[in-house]
């Protein structure tokens, strides 16, 4: 047996990336291949960025790969080149209709090492953001999962009659027949029902009837699989519990900029408002061009005071250098290590420095106001050349100088045709720097509602044209979400 050969069936969560578990996240960062079917969402290869993806989707009722095919390359690629990391990535949870026990059946046959990271099914996840709870004090007290897809053989719907709330997977398709069996089985015509179509995404649809009008209601909203039709009592809460379909950003185009890394968790937060979100890099890392002057800085960290890190990137750029020169965490020497917030000093703390000072409110305007540093102190500011003069600024003003170290360069990066067109049918922009109003008004013009963060990117996008902007009443993520609700209007709820 090759030594490394490992297979993760991995839950991808029902749609939402942010619903991948974080055992999921890290056997995806760990994978070597990652093979993916087409219910799980695309966002989360970002998490596997040294894998080798291989898409075996398998859409509606008619598989292009089949189950044993699927086994088969399993099983070739975790025995690949003396043995690789698999991550076998399924829409929802890996063993409600998932296949995922076939699977791990291939793999024991193979005497493959597996594990089984569960995920978030789409049996519970879709109906929940549609706003119906599957059981329900004094309304469901069980519910059961069905299929309907008829090879895999009917339901004995006559059992499940002591069962109230019924989740039916792939079964849109004979919908009508199952409704009906249904009814024939006992069930009253008039019971509450709802079809939730791309649950959790920004395509979230959602039809509601009864037993008896089920079927029309879906046809004449053009719904289509995946969906999960929900039949019960508990349907009728959505009305009273609508939450996820009622935000203003419910899909919505909105654009995350990102002139640095660290932009995720904007979009993750504005996925969870169901907004459709496209991302636009505007700059990308280059080399430093003076790769001498850097290196001679960095042979002397430990000569200065406190040594400023104010990105991630800056961060993962920094240890890349030491490890060039043979070095590592002890370049630092008794110099004291400041970070511009937590993602920054989350960085710091993976290659083992945890940081002396991490300003209370994030931001370089802050950390230059509020560094415990005396007079004399002599201060290192390791960035981009594009880094903002906020806090040079604020250590000038304390009569503090900074000498800064260039780590890496950057580029405008030209958006790909793709990403052109999508900008065309954006709703509203996200601008969390000034920079970054400027990189997008020179690639996509000024035409485009603004939410923005921070009075100074409010001014620099003044500047360059925009006019329909909204200011984020702080600097927060979560501020810079309400600004882009109600940039697009009425904030419902
Ligand atoms: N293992 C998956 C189910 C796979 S079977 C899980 O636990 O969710 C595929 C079926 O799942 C689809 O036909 C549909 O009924 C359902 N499904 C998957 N993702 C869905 C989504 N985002 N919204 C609604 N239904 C979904």
């Amino acid at each position: 047996m090759t030594a490394r050969a490992f297979v993760s069936l991995v839950g991808a969560g029902p749609g939402d990336p942010g619903l991948l578990t974080l055992r999921g996240r890290s056997a995806l960062a760990s994978a070597d291949v990652v093979l993916v079917d087409y219910l799980a969402a695309p966002e989360l290869l970002a998490h596997a960025p040294r894998a080798e993806v291989i898409y075996v989707g398998k859409k509606g009722y008619s598989p292009y790969i089949s189950q044993q095919d699927i086994n088969a390359l399993l099983i070739e690629k975790a025995l690949e080149d003396g043995g690789k990391r698999v991550v076998r990535l399924k829409g929802g949870d890996v063993f409600v209709f998932g296949r995922g026990g076939e699977e791990a059946q291939a793999c024991r046959a193979a005497s493959v090492p597996f594990e089984v990271v569960p995920g978030v099914t789409s049996a519970i996840a879709a109906p929940a953001y549609a706003g119906i709870p599957v059981t329900q004090r004094g309304m469901a007290s069980s519910f059961a999962v069905i299929t309907g897809r008829e090879q895999d053989g009917d339901a004995d719907y006559g059992n499940l009659s002591g069962v109230d709330t019924l989740m039916l997977l792939m079964g849109v398709r004979n919908l009508a027949a199952v409704a009906r069996k249904l009814v024939e089985a006992g069930r009253a015509p008039s019971t509450p029902a709802a079809t939730v179509q791309w649950g959790t995404t920004a395509r979230q649809k959602v039809a509601a009837g009864t037993l008896a009008t089920i079927a029309d209601e879906v046809a004449r909203a053009g719904i289509e699989a995946p969906a999960v039709t929900i039949v019960g009592d508990v349907v009728r809460l959505r009305e009273e519990l609508r939450w996820f379909d009622t935000s203003a950003l419910f899909g919505r185009n909105v654009v995350v900029t990102r002139t640095r890394d660290g932009n995720s968790a904007l979009a993750d937060l504005l996925r969870a408002k169901g907004a459709n979100v496209v991302e636009l890099p505007l700059i990308k890392f280059v080399p430093t061009s003076d790769t001498m002057a850097l290196y001679r800085t960095l042979s002397q960290l430990r000569s200065y005071t406190w040594v400023i890190l104010t990105s991630q990137q800056g961060v993962s750029e920094l240890f890349r250098h030491l490890e060039e020169m043979g070095q590592d965490a002890r370049a630092f020497g008794d110099a004291r290590v400041a970070a511009v917030g937590p993602a920054t000093a989350r960085a710091l703390e993976r290659h083992g420095i945890r940081p002396d000072f991490v300003p209370s409110t994030p931001g370089a305007a802050h950390l230059g106001s509020a560094l415990p540093a005396r007079a004399g102190a002599r201060l290192l500011h390791l960035a981009s050349h594009l880094a903002e003069p906020d806090l040079d600024e604020a250590l000038f003003a304390r009569g503090l100088t900074v000498e800064r170290a260039e780590l890496y360069g950057t580029e405008p990066n030209e958006p790909s045709d793709d990403e052109l067109a999508a900008l065309q049918a954006a709703d509203v922009v996200t601008l969390a720097s000034g920079s970054a109003a400027r990189a997008f008004a020179e690639v996509a013009g000024t035409n485009f509602k603004v939410a923005v963060m921070g009075p100074q990117t409010e001014k620099a996008a003044r500047e360059v044209g925009f006019t329909k902007i909204t200011l984020a009443r702080e600097a927060s993520l979560e501020a810079l979400v309400e600004a882009a609700e109600s940039a697009m209007g009425t904030m419902k709820g």
